[in-house]
C-alpha cells in the first residue's frame, strides 16, 4: 500500500506560495466555515472552533470538505469549503 503524502511544512517558514488557509487562520481571523454540497447544493456554517477541536488547528480550510457529511443527501465527498467571509456578495471584489 503506497500513499502518496507530501508532508506539509507545519512550521511556517517560506510557505509563501502554495499556503492554504488552516483553521488557525481562521480563528485568528474569527471566521467561520462556509460549506456547501455539490451534489445538491445544501449550505451551512460551522464553527471553526469545532472543527478545529476534532482536527487540528493546521488543518487546512480546503480540505475540511472531506470530512463532511451533508446533512441533507448524506453525500461525503463532493463537499466544498472556504472561509464564511464576512459581507461577501456573491463574489468576492477582484484587484485587477
Ligand atoms: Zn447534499
Amino acid at each position: 500500500m503506497v500513499k502518496l503524502f507530501k508532508k506539509q511544512n507545519l512550521q511556517n517558514h517560506n510557505t509563501s506560495m502554495s499556503t492554504a488557509m488552516t483553521l488557525h487562520d481562521l480563528s485568528v481571523e474569527n471566521l467561520d466555515i462556509f460549506c456547501w454540497c455539490n451534489n445538491c447544493g445544501h449550505n451551512n456554517v460551522i464553527g471553526t472552533k469545532k472543527i478545529m477541536d476534532k482536527l487540528g488547528k493546521n488543518y487546512p480550510v480546503p480540505k475540511i470538505g472531506y470530512k463532511l457529511r451533508c446533512r441533507k443527501c448524506n453525500n461525503t465527498d463532493n463537499i466544498s469549503t472556504r472561509p464564511n467571509w464576512p459581507n461577501h456578495k456573491g463574489q468576492l471584489t477582484r484587484h485587477m
